[in-house]
């Protein structure tokens, strides 16, 4: 089940400073490490326990202003099929537009969850200017200032009402494997060569509402469940429109997954959008494989592939310990690497490592390089266990939790890679009061 909040509205009424808001915590972690900027427009965020996917849509428009009133008529009917909750913003200082009505107009007519958000209600006393939005037909209004955060846990409290408390268990026990990747990258070139069918499918702008197909596949003694994303396409004039559809089907698809296959272009090579993808594969806990594909149309010697591969690490970082195949659909050449290092990696991420087998491994590398003292306190490691969960956890039992530091937590998750091998996989790493 994907959990995803679009933030629609015209522009300026406050969706990129909301989204940040939602998102920020979240946003400073990833922006110390990746040293390239990136459009962000969707991000995890978290509330109460509750984890789901913001996407702003506003993000996806660019252009002149018919375009983007055309664009922005587009993006509500794509959020209406796509998005779980909608969240439709206004300015209380403007008031309700033209442009305001006829979007209140397409959102009436889903059943979907929309919340109206009043925005810019820095002050109580602009509370009641916001009572005008109730000529919408859509329900409550909330008053929140995106600028100061005011308003906004009530805002999310309403939202996050409409997940579950626990994400319920899925029916198959089969590896979800999801294909995803910029626009022509190889996707459906890649899919129809290990299904050995073609299966290019193109709906028209109206579309039909589909999550995400799952096709079995059950060849060479691999059995696994696809999720496609590749055989869905959307035509639209606008090119922002395509892009935002591409976006919402690839978290949908990674959300159902268990392994992301990154695919890319040679000839591009690893670029913001990807990374974006990637860090949302990582902090969904996802398996991730980056194909490097269209490797037949590349200039090389038997250097490239290394630099190619460095080039990618220092991108994605620090979740370096990520396998990367060249691949040529085209040739058929390493195809079957693909699906043979995906099973890998779903094998790495639901394994178990006994707790003797892990106590007697780290805790002799912990006595050897201890956490370092502070303020004349030892820390002392007990003992470790691998905490039950869809992705490897580890907790670390010791008096002083509190005083263990990034360093060393890195530390230990690169001696438990080391020793156990979750190439593809995110780790965590806890430390624990015993
Ligand atoms: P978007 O185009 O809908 O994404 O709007 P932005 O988030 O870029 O915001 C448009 C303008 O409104 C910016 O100048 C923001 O600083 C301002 N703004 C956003 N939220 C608030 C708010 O809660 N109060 C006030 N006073 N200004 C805000
Ligand atoms: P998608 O949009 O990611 O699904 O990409 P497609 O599978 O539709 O491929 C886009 C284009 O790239 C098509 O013309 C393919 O024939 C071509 N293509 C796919 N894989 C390769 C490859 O390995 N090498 C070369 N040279 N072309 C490829």
């Amino acid at each position: 089940m994907a959990n995803i909040v679009a933030i629609v509205g015209r522009p300026n009424v406050g969706k990129s400073t909301l989204f940040n808001r939602l998102t920020e915590s979240r946003k400073a972690i990833v922006d110390d490490f990746s040293g390239v900027t990136r459009d962000r427009h969707y991000e995890v965020a978290d509330w109460i326990g509750k984890k789901f996917t913001v996407i702003d849509t506003g993000g996806f428009v660019h252009g002149s202003d018919d375009v983007f009133e055309e664009a922005i008529r587009d993006q509500v009917h794509i959020a209406i099929e796509e998005a779980s909750v909608i969240i439709f913003m206004v300015d209380v200082t403007t008031g309700i537009t033209d442009l305001d009505d006829e979007i209140a107009d397409l959102l009436r007519r889903t059943s979907k969850p929309v919340y109206v958000v009043a925005n810019k209600v820095d002050h109580a006393k602009l509370h009641h200017d916001s009572a005008e939005f109730y000529a919408f037909g859509l329900g409550e209004i909330y008053n929140v200032s995106s600028a100061t955060g005011s308003g906004t846990g009530e805002l999310l409290d309403a939202v996050v009402s409409n997940f579950p408390d626990e994400e319920e268990e899925d029916e198959t026990p089969l590896p979800k494997v999801a294909i995803v990747g910029r626009p022509n990258v190889g996707k459906s070139s890649m899919t129809n060569a290990l299904l050995g069918v073609d299966r290019n499918i193109v709906t028209d702008v109206a579309g039909t509402t589909r999550d995400s197909i799952r096709i079995h596949y059950n060849q060479f003694g691999h059995e696994f469940l696809m999720i496609d994303t590749a055989g869905l396409r959307r035509k639209s004039k606008v090119s922002e429109d395509i892009e935002f559809y591409s976006v919402m089907r690839t978290i949908k698809a990674l959300e159902d997954s268990d392994v992301v296959v990154l695919m890319l272009d040679a000839n591009d090579g690893i670029e913001g959008q990807d990374i974006n993808i990637f860090h949302l594969a990582e902090k969904n806990k996802k398996g991730v494989l980056i194909v490097v594909n269209k490797w037949d149309t590349i200039e090389k010697d038997n250097k490239t592939m290394k630099e190619f591969e460095a080039r990618i690490k220092e991108k994605i970082a620090p979740f370096t310990d990520v396998p990367i195949i060249f691949t040529s659909v085209t040739e058929k050449q390493r195809i079957f690497r693909v699906v043979e290092k995906a099973m890998e990696i779903f094998q790495n991420k639901t394994k178990k490592i006994p707790t003797s087998k892990l106590n007697e491994v780290m805790l002799e590398i912990i006595e050897n390089y201890p956490p370092p003292s502070i303020k004349g306190k030892y820390i002392k490691i007990k003992y470790a266990t691998q905490l039950p969960g869809r992705s490897p956890m580890f907790a670390f039992f010791c008096n002083l939790p509190q005083y263990i530091k990034e360093p060393y937590r890195r530390f230990v998750e690169n001696k438990l890679r080391e020793h156990f091998d979750f190439n593809g996989v995110p780790i965590q790493v806890f430390f624990r009061q015993k």
